[in-house]
């Protein structure tokens, strides 16, 4: 039977992550091994990443993950916080370096966007693939060096052409899936790192004829988004462009509660987990809203168990929640009608004909 590591973490993963079991539930047969991860595991265990933890993940063929965090663990030092020493090292250990942020509107929420009407539309339903394991971000050397007014700092951009051919050929397999229309994002104007990035994407795409591909510097792509986002079906980008594009792309949609996101690598193998994080301003209220972390479970189902059809109807289910005018505190709107997180769970997994 399909095994999911299940890792709340702290906070308001408390409470999410039970509504995407309940939703799960109700669409497959799935064997649970439940660990700590974060301040929690630290309080039990005196570190981020415990042993018992890891070898739930290694025992699995996901993991589902809460968030992460809280003010009871920020006096830690850097080395020891629960994202750096529990999120980062389990990317590393599972290569987890294809990241895959799904940004789109449920028409029902379309008010909540900053943008206007005009420029959404129906709404926008975009994938951006961010690289997850290189760039800038890892490139040695790296550091801060010298003395005074000529001291400097320094890090090192730098992609082989396996790292961008493997990340490419996710975001043009998730192209073919979806509106097979792909711009893969660069600034080959100035950087050497990114003509290569741009030579190496041009071969691959050579391997899909279907899609309808481009490139665009990051500098316009970071304009389109808010203009014209309507242009966009899949966005592939490196490690730091892909970072801050997808922020851009979540703060569209309006509400960091909704959205979902997954991180492969070559294996299927996947760490699914909602964007926002443990919400200490609420964490324990009943208050959060579950769906990012059930879409987060859908996805896990596209992507590790080859469940589109389910995957599809839990996305289906959340829309009909959504158009009935259930809402939970951070989506709330007039004449809407306010539930909390289990009621939400509720409303989602009744809605799973
Ligand atoms: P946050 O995402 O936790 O919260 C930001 C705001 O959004 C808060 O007002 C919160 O109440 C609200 N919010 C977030 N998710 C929500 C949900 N599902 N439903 C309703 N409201 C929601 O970001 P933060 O406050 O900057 O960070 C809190 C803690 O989470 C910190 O310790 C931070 O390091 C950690 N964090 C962890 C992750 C992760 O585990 N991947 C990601 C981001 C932040």
């Amino acid at each position: 039977m399909a095994k999911v590591a299940v890792l709340p973490g702290d906070g308001i993963g408390h409470e999410i992550l039970p509504e995407a079991i309940k939703v799960l539930d109700k669409v497959g047969k799935f064997t649970y091994l439940h660990a700590d991860v974060g301040g929690a595991a630290i309080d039990k265990y005196g570190k981020a990443l415990p042993e018992q933890t890891i070898k739930a993940c290694r025992e699995s063929d996901a993991i589902l993950f809460g968030a992460v965090g809280g003010p009871k663990w920020e006096a830690l030092p850097p080395e020891q916080q629960p994202e750096r020493a529990a999120l980062l090292p389990l990317r590393k250990m599972f290569d987890l370096y294809a990241n895959l942020r799904p940004a789109k509107i449920f028409k029902p929420l379309i008010s909540a966007s900053p943008l206007k009407p005009e420029i959404l539309g129906d709404g926008i339903d975009i994938l951006i693939v961010r690289e997850l394991t290189s760039d800038v971000y890892f490139g040695q050397p790296k550091g801060i060096e010298g003395t005074g007014e000529d001291r400097y700092g320094f890090d090192m951009m730098r992609y082989s052409v396996r790292e961008v051919r493997r990340i490419a050929k996710v975001a043009f397999e998730a192209a073919m899936k979806r509106g097979k229309r792909l711009t893969s994002i660069d600034k080959a104007n100035v950087l050497h790192t990114m003509v290569l990035w741009r030579q190496t994407v041009e071969e691959v795409a050579k391997d899909y004829p279907e899609v309808l591909f481009s490139s665009m510097y990051v500098d316009n792509a970071s304009q389109q988004l808010v203009k014209n986002p309507k242009i966009f079906d899949v966005i592939l980008a490196g490690n730091m462009f892909g970072d801050i594009l997808s922020d851009e792309a979540a703060i569209i949609t309006g509400s960091l509660g909704m959205l979902p996101s997954a991180s492969l690598n070559d294996k299927n193998f996947g760490l699914y987990e909602p964007i926002h994080g443990s919400a200490p301003d609420i964490a324990g209220q009943n208050k959060a809203n579950p769906i990012a972390q059930i879409l987060s479970a859908a996805m896990m189902l596209e992507y590790t168990f080859n469940m589109q059809k389910e995957a599809k109807m839990i996305e289906n289910a959340v829309g009909r929640a959504l158009e009935e005018g259930y809402r939970t505190g951070d989506i709330m709107s007039k004449g809407c009608t306010r539930v909390n997180t289990a009621e939400m769970g509720d409303l989602i997994a009744e809605r799973l004909a």
